[in-house]
């Protein structure tokens, strides 16, 4: 299995459709974040272990969030669970000026060694942040887009505090992904989308 060949099943069974995140696919190379003993996996379409307990998201389900998530150029996002940093390089690579945090610092640093050699924690386009990001990100708040990598069991109050007014949310809660749209300050159109697996949220 190729990289292409990943992409074109993912548009085939219509996960990927919009032309930014297609070439989002192609240009952050998913094996320039997985571990050196899965490399040969990098393009199946399975989470893979990067240690600690964690694992880099199935690429199907990557390819959903973001779909869901329309993210703009010059968008603030604020990413929950950098893992690897494989979301994070997409996130940045669609335009957006991401913040993610994670809480386990032995994947930060390998995400940020992979991060950098696209250039983006160099370029300002990737700040990443340690700690409890079930708290949100007050001292970076507000944000445009908030994506989440790991599962809450009830969406955190933070997250949905920090989004502005018009801006959306996509986050794993039990085996759902719900994606919230902020209307007013207290006012929310949700959706969500049942059968997927994550790791879970770890609140502090
Ligand atoms: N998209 C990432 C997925 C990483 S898995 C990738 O493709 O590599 C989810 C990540 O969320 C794990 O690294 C885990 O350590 C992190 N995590 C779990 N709970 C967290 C919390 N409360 N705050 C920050 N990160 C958290």
């Amino acid at each position: 299995m190729t990289k292409e060949d990943l992409i074109q099943a993912l548009i085939k069974d219509g996960y990927l459709k919009t032309p930014a995140i297609i070439e989002a696919f192609q240009k952050i190379d998913r094996k320039d974040f997985v571990p050196e003993e899965h490399k040969e996996r990098a393009y199946v379409n399975e989470a893979l272990p990067i240690g600690y307990g964690q694992t880099t998201s199935q690429p199907l389900v990557v390819a959903f969030m973001l779909e869901l998530l329309q993210l703009n150029p010059g968008e603030k996002v604020l990413e929950i669970g950098t893992g690897s940093g494989w979301k994070t390089a997409l996130l940045a690579q669609l335009g957006g000026i991401v913040f993610s945090m994670e809480r386990i610092e032995e994947l930060q640093k390998m995400a940020d060694k992979n991060i950098q050699n696209y250039g983006f924690i160099e370029n300002g386009s990737v700040k990443l942040l340690s700690g409890d990001g079930s708290k949100g990100y007050p001292e970076g708040a507000s944000f445009d887009k908030i994506i989440a990598a790991a599962a809450a069991d009830v969406l955190p109050e933070a997250w949905k505090g920090q989004l502005n007014i018009g801006g959306r949310m996509v986050a794993p809660v039990g085996e759902s992904i719900l994606v919230l749209e902020k209307i007013s300050k207290n006012k929310f159109k949700t959706k969500e989308y049942f059968g997927f697996s994550f790791v879970p949220l770890i609140r502090s």
